[in-house]
């Protein structure tokens, strides 16, 4: 493959921007070589500035649910911006954005619409601490929250270990209060409460964790943490900026029957634009400036044209049988693939959750973020670029998930799969 133009690309935004990149993760930093410059994208596709097209299992780190340029989404936004990119004043469309997430999501009953992830993330913290007048957060070894202060922080050795800030620039004294357990530990979380319950303003998890790879919450676990919370007074936040929509129309507290007390949203809730959301019970939303005392706002918030492609695609989701089609899809691919793995004699394993699945480059189980590291991250990165020279497109990174849309077909499948064999047969 020819990367010519996306070298050269790369050199001047190398001399610019940090990395050469706008965020971390596209920069090959895990994988080694270079990143390639996307010049369109269409379905399942992605094709770069140097002519070369890749089935693409990224999808835009997870908005484009429903395929790349769906034309449903172009005529939405099309539509839309030729009256206008923001006002500034109230529009309808975020109306009708909040009457969609509130319907498609019970325990949101009111939502507070962002720019990103991460302001869903960081504002619903400090709703917990406003709601509760506690301080004290947690949240889970290798689940990612966005890039807030708070959530900068890894485990110490043990659960009640004081947090450390793994980034410059997070103060101690705020790391200080964000605790980090183990992902699936029932123990770790009831010694946790049991010593330091009644401190803690809010619980923030990845109920499906998918910045650790993909891992998926042991039977009764989300319960557990259900309970803790409730028992301690601690406000119970599901992180549902990658799992939102996804793993089910109503996300991973459909999927497992979990009310949390409030929710992040982000991805697919934008369509492809900058977007975000937090929502919850009516008496904790109510709580919000200017109907409450904690403060909120964003110049460009609810903006109509990133509404637009976002309801766009929450309606094209809603379609009968679509998270349907999205796991069977997701399970066609991976069991090809651990076929293929098996074939070639190289130790595999994949999880997966509709829409979204881990590769391991070890035998399974994989549950703890443990086991998610002990994955063979140079073997991972030797497959990921004998995939990309096949003209497949894997999350760049050993520790990503990875995303399956409805536009990735029999035949995108059939692809992977058949480029698999040629590229295990290679890193075995
Ligand atoms: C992507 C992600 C975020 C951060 O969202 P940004 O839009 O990148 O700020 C937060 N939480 C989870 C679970 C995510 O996957």
């Amino acid at each position: 493959m020819n990367h010519a133009r996306s070298h050269d690309l790369f050199a001047r935004a190398s001399a610019l921007l940090p990395g050469g990149v706008n965020s971390p993760v596209r920069a090959f930093k895990s994988v080694g070589g270079e990143p390639f410059f996307a010049q369109r994208a269409e379905g399942a596709y992605l094709f770069d500035v140097d002519g070369n097209r890749y089935v693409d299992y990224v999808g835009s780190w997870g908005p484009m649910i429903a395929g790349h340029a769906h034309p449903q989404v172009l005529d939405a936004v099309a539509k839309t911006m030729r009256d206008g990119l923001s006002f500034g004043v109230p529009n309808a469309l975020e109306v009708t954005m909040a009457e969609a997430i509130t319907a498609i999501v019970p325990s949101c009953e009111m939502v507070r619409m962002v720019n990103s992830g991460t302001e869903a993330t960081l504002s619903a913290i400090r709703l917990a601490r406003g709601a509760t007048g506690r301080n004290r957060i947690v949240k889970f070894e290798g689940c990612y929250h966005g890039h807030g202060d708070s959530f900068l922080v890894k485990a110490g050795s043990g659960a009640l270990t004081l947090g450390l800030p793994n980034s410059p620039g997070v103060p101690g004294a705020l790391a200080d209060l964000t605790l980090t357990i183990p992902y699936n530990d029932f123990e770790a979380a009831t010694q946790l409460f049991d010593e330091v319950g009644g401190e803690i303003a809010g619980l923030i998890i990845e109920p499906i964790v998918g910045n650790a790879n993909c891992i998926l919450p042991r039977d009764g676990y989300l319960q557990h943490l259900r309970e803790l919370c409730t028992k301690h007074g601690a406000l119970l936040i599901f992180d549902e900026v990658m799992t939102g929509f996804r793993v089910a129309l109503g996300g991973a507290q459909q999927r497992y029957g979990i009310t949390p007390d409030l929710s992040t949203f982000g991805k697919i809730i934008g369509g492809g634009m900058p977007v975000g959301a937090f929502g919850g019970r009516r008496e904790l939303m109510s709580q919000i400036a200017p109907s409450g005392p904690i403060y909120q706002a964003g110049t460009l918030s609810g903006n109509p044209v990133a509404m637009a492609a976002g309801l766009a695609t929450l309606e094209l989701i809603r379609a009968p049988g679509f998270h349907d089609a999205l796991e069977a899809s997701t399970h066609a691919l991976c069991d090809g693939l651990e076929a293929a793995a098996r074939d070639a004699g190289v130790a595999f394993h994949t999880t997966r959750a509709p829409g979204m699945f881990g590769l391991y480059f070890r035998e399974g189980p994989v549950e703890s973020f443990a086991d998610a590291m002990a994955s063979d991250a140079v073997k991972f990165g030797r497959f990921f670029h004998a995939m990309l020279e096949r003209g497949v497109y894997l999350a760049p990174s050993a520790f990503e998930a990875g995303f399956v849309s409805s536009a990735h077909g029999e035949a995108e499948i059939a692809h992977t799969i058949n480029a698999a064999r040629a590229a295990f047969a290679e890193v075995a």
